[in-house]
């Protein structure tokens, strides 16, 4: 039997970190949509392949291989055969995912491997259209909200942790931009669906978060 916790939101709200919590914790296979954008950016790069429709694109969308393993408390993702985890997360896959990811013909390779992936288990996916296109019939949704500000400082921070070399103000900019693009695409633009609760994550902690989230769960089960 399938049971599918959506979670959606931009960029910095904590929703990775909170949705992986949530996830061991209530025993949920964890989907993580935006490594599948990820994935594709990284091996369009790799080839030199320009986010725009094209045979070589349509090439690579046709051979992608993406699939999660669980490494202990880790999640790792792997792209044709290759632990990828690390890789998917640089600067420069930041600055041009979005561009991916607004692409037609990307999202319609990815949203019904996204499905596929929910078919069989209890998951629990985030991401940007989880509860408004690949799962609308979704058993819990949530949009993961939080102050454009309070996003870039805890992204800034991650930067900082890994050594990636930005500044505050080049991080906000990359983070209202993004949210720009995210919103206003015209294909599954970033949005809270109707039916979705809204958890706004500016002033609470990321256990705080996770009890909120997880109290919604488990209403719904009861
Ligand atoms: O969440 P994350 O930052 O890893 O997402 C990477 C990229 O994939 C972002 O540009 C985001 O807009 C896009 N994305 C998407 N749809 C999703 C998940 C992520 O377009 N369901």
């Amino acid at each position: 039997m399938s049971f599918v916790v959506a979670i959606d939101g931009p960029a910095g709200t904590g929703k990775g970190t909170v949705t992986k919590i949530i996830a061991e914790d209530l025993g949920l296979v964890y989907i993580d949509t935006g490594a599948m954008y990820r994935c594709v950016a990284l091996e369009a790069m790799k080839r030199q392949v320009e986010p725009e429709e094209s045979t070589e694109l349509f090439e690579i969308l046709d051979s992608i291989e993406i699939a999660f393993k669980k490494n202990g408390m880790l999640q790792e993702t792997w792209l044709n055969g290759e632990n990828v985890s690390n890789e998917i997360r640089s600067a420069m896959i930041d600055a041009k995912v979005d561009k991916f990811a607004a692409l037609k013909c990307v999202r319609d390779k990815m949203t019904p491997l996204q499905r596929k992936m929910g078919e069989t288990s209890k998951i629990i996916i985030e991401g940007r259209d989880c509860g408004t296109v690949i799962f609308p019939d979704a058993d819990v949704k949530i949009y993961l909200d939080c102050s454009m500000e309070e996003r870039a400082n805890r992204r800034y921070k991650q930067y900082l942790e890994k050594g990636i070399k930005a500044t505050y103000e080049e991080v906000l900019e990359n983070i209202k931009q993004r949210y720009k693009i995210e919103t206003q695409r015209e294909i599954a633009p970033l949005r809270k669906a109707e039916d979705a609760i809204l958890v706004d994550s500016t002033k609470l902690t990321i256990e705080e978060v996770v009890a909120e989230i997880e109290k919604i769960i488990n209403e719904k089960v009861s």
